[in-house]
């Protein structure tokens, strides 16, 4: 194949399973001038396999905007350049996008190889309902501002459920399953961890239900979450009093303590801690003498 003179192809990558590559990005790889990736490093192991050498550059969130003049240079010299990422489709939570807007703006020719995107897997084989979905790529590191992001963002569809997608780190998913089970405790969340590898692995229920099946090794490796919103289950839709009144009886029961129980209360249901605090008092009030009559 004869990559045509002068365009910027997207190519997306696998994200684990080397045959997900396709047979068009494969060709579309070997007929190029040259190969903009995340990381040479890493895409030198995907050209090895296909048997190939090519001239590549670096383009990471560091080098971005220095590398478009050069490269529009390159492609007005009727250059062919392919741009990828370590995985996925390049430009969705991945370097590129600036790039290719400078080549869409300056009238030059810009072709996309769809294929392997990690939210997008997921969503087909998570069970949840797939449309509308919203993709919101990786979630804050801290865990009170992924609790501020998930109350601004898990909403419903305008005419029924909708799915949000987010990027986990492995390392963050029991955390992340408490986040959601504070702000939405009753949608359905699935995580769906190393997505066609060896281990592929599909953690399905409530976030309560989730975050009690996230194994030691599943803090491993890459993950999507996927969380269902309906509009019963949207942060915010307060959760009946009588929920509220079994948990604060329970916590009682335990014998926790008053301050923390009320406050961890307060985030699953969404109660105002005072509202709590009469649900503690009113169960810890003996009953009403009956009058006499
Ligand atoms: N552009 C890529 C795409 O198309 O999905 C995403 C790149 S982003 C830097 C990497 C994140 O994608 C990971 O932290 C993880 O959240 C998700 N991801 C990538 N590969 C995955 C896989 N095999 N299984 C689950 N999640 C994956």
């Amino acid at each position: 194949m004869k990559a045509s003179a002068g365009t910027l192809f997207v190519v997306a990558t696998p994200i684990g399973h080397l045959g997900d590559l396709t047979p068009r990005a494969a060709e579309t790889l070997a007929a190029v001038d040259l190969v903009l990736c995340e990381d040479t490093r890493h895409t030198a192991r995907l050209l090895n396999h296909l048997g190939l050498q090519k001239a590549t550059w670096s383009l990471h969130a560091h080098n971005e905007q220095e590398r478009v003049a050069s490269v529009l240079e390159r492609l007005a010299g009727g250059e062919s350049i392919a741009l990828v990422s370590d995985a996925g489709t390049p430009c969705l939570s991945d370097p590129g996008a600036r790039l290719v807007d400078a080549v869409q703006s300056a009238d030059m020719t810009v072709r996309t190889l769809p294929g392997p995107f990690a939210a997008a897997a997921a969503l087909a084989g998570s069970g949840l309902c797939p449309v509308p979905f919203a993709f919101w790529g990786f979630v804050a590191k801290k865990s009170s501002e992924r609790r501020e992001q998930l109350r601004l963002r898990l909403q419903a569809g305008p005419e029924g459920p909708m799915t949000h997608a987010f990027y986990v780190p492995g390392r963050d998913l029991i955390d992340f399953a408490e986040d959601v089970e504070a702000v939405a405790p009753r949608c359905r969340l699935v995580l769906a961890r190393e997505l066609t590898k060896i281990h592929e692995t599909w953690l399905r229920g409530t976030p309560a239900e989730v975050r009690g099946l996230v194994q030691e090794e599943h803090l491993r490796g890459e993950a999507v979450a996927l969380c269902e919103i309906t509009a019963q289950s949207a942060p915010g839709e307060k959760q009946e009093p009588a929920d509220a009144r079994e948990l604060v009886a329970r916590a009682k029961a335990a014998g926790r303590d008053r301050k923390e129980a009320l406050r961890d209360i307060g985030q699953k249901t969404g109660l105002a801690r005072r509202v709590l605090y009469g649900l503690w008092l009113g169960s810890e009030r003996e009953p009403e003498p009956e009058s006499e009559p």
